[in-house]
């Protein structure tokens, strides 16, 4: 028997003890993986640093404080969501008891990716604990610092059966797949997407997807290029553009491109230096493939900033490109890492072409004084989501179900979405059986008397 099949198999045998059903139970988890963060906070981001040359502050606004929100809210939470949902009802049930009952899935797969690996794979797996399910953590072999630390430490705090770490890249994680589990929470790029929903099809088991794509910033040629620049700046060159809500490329009017780019440069030397090779807040392209990968999709474009690299630091510097099309290498595929491409459009229809002649991304951003335009861009699009203004924030925001459509994935989590979506909501309605009276209408041969018609 593999390693895999027998994890999988102990995690549900201990699912089916139903130690996981008692409120009490989840919130003691919880309180755990709150106490595993407090407490390794340091193994934690010394790994991050190691993956991806991370500030420990880095990882812990970008990663650890997002997390710890979420935990906390799931604690406070809990009973709320669990507890039953009445709903509206209709004439013939109006003396019935009809609501929702939200009831554990079962075993849940959480598939995590390299890029943030504590918060992408943790975060579900908040959900998966508080909806009351056993769950088989897969962290990313890429960020493989991480994925040890996970392994080694996780387990000295969470009920080991229930909510195994299993490390490995591709053979691994196919042969996971092969099990059964009621639900498949995969997050990493749209191809591997295609065979986790593969796989899960012959079980019949429902998948989530947070995947990636070209999530496109407008800037409008009347906003605050300065203030906007800032904004996108930072979303942009966070992690060094490996963040799967940056947004990877700009649409603007030819007149302003000049003066996008100044700020831009202007912005990059505020954040990181002159020398961002150096500078403790920028970090690293996260391996050799990838670094070669971004590289090569810089050929044939003009760099307007930056464009320096170092390969056996995997360094890659801020880099803006400008007047780029949506022929050139760089817009064939998502861009995850530093290069900002600038591709200029006749005004705000020509931008709104051009998103919906290709795939639904994660995110739209658009950057405007004009509320009628902002309102003009969410009505014509579709996009996981749609920020005006500003950059990645929406992702705080635990109301907000954050999630893909179409190419950049299916189905949503953070706060209350991921209790939902890592439950079954199951309709329950509950009858007495008296008042047999009432029923007599339905019940054969349907005379017009009867029906009183
Ligand atoms: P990755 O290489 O770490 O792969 C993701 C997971 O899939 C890993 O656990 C890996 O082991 C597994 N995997 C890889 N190849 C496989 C195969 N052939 N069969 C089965 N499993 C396999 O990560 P990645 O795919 O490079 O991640 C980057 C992508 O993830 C980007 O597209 C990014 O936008 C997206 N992403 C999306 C979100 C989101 O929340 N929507 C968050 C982070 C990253």
């Amino acid at each position: 028997m593999s390693r895999e099949l027998l994890v999988v198999q102990r995690a549900r045998e201990s699912f089916r003890t139903g130690k996981t059903k008692p409120l009490e139970n989840r919130v003691q988890q919880l309180k755990s993986l709150l106490l595993f963060i407090t407490e390794r906070r340091s193994d934690i981001t010394d790994a991050v640093k190691r993956d991806l040359g991370k500030s420990a502050l880095g990882t812990e606004l970008f990663e650890t404080l997002g997390l710890e929100g979420e935990i906390n809210l799931a604690i406070e939470k809990l009973a709320e969501w669990e507890a039953p949902r009445p709903v509206e009802k209709s004439l013939l049930t109006i003396s019935d008891e009809v609501y929702i009952q939200p009831e554990p899935l079962g075993l849940v797969l959480i598939i995590g990716a390299w890029n943030y690996p504590w918060a992408i794979t943790l975060q579900p797996l908040v959900g998966a604990i508080a909806a009351g399910n056993a769950a088989v953590i897969k962290p990313s072999e890429v960020s493989s610092h991480s994925a040890k630390v996970m392994k080694e430490l996780l387990p000295q705090y969470l009920d080991k059966d229930l909510y195994p770490v299993v490390t490995g890249g591709a053979l691994e994680t196919q042969e996971l797949l092969k099990q059964r589990f009621d639900h498949i929470f995969y997050t990493g790029s749209s191809g591997v997407g295609k065979l986790v929903m593969a796989a899960a099809a012959p079980h019949l088991t429902p998948v989530t997807l947070e995947l990636g794509g070209k999530s496109p910033c407008y800037i409008d040629k009347d906003c605050d290029i300065p203030v906007a620049c800032r904004r996108i700046t930072w979303g942009k060159f966070v992690n060094c553009g490996q963040t799967c809500i940056a947004p990877d490329f700009i649409l603007c009017e030819p007149s302003i491109q000049s003066r996008v780019v100044e700020e831009i440069k202007k912005c990059i030397k505020e954040f990181y230096t002159d020398n961002p090779e150096t500078f403790e807040d920028y970090g690293r392209i996260i391996n050799q493939r990838h670094f070669r990968r971004i590289m090569a999709l810089m050929e044939g474009s003009t760099v307007a900033v930056g464009g320096t690299s170092d390969e056996s630091q995997c360094y890659i510097a801020p880099t803006v490109l400008k007047d780029v099309t949506g022929e050139s290498k760089v817009m064939k595929e998502e861009i995850f890492g530093p290069l900002l491409p600038i591709i200029t459009v006749s005004g705000v229809d020509e931008a709104i072409q051009f998103m919906n002649e290709r795939e639904k991304p994660l995110v739209i951003y658009v950057f405007s004084h004009d509320n009628k335009l902002i309102k003009r861009v969410i009505a014509e699009t579709s996009s996981g989501a749609l920020l005006a203004n500003d950059c990645l924030v929406h992702y705080t925001v635990s109301a907000l179900p954050f999630g893909g459509v179409g190419n950049s994935g299916m189905g949503c989590y953070h706060g209350r979405h991921s209790f939902d979506q890592l439950s079954h909501l199951r309709s329950c309605l509950i009858k007495q059986l008296k008042m047999e009276g009432v029923n007599s209408m339905r019940y054969p041969p349907h005379t017009a008397k009867k029906l009183g018609w």
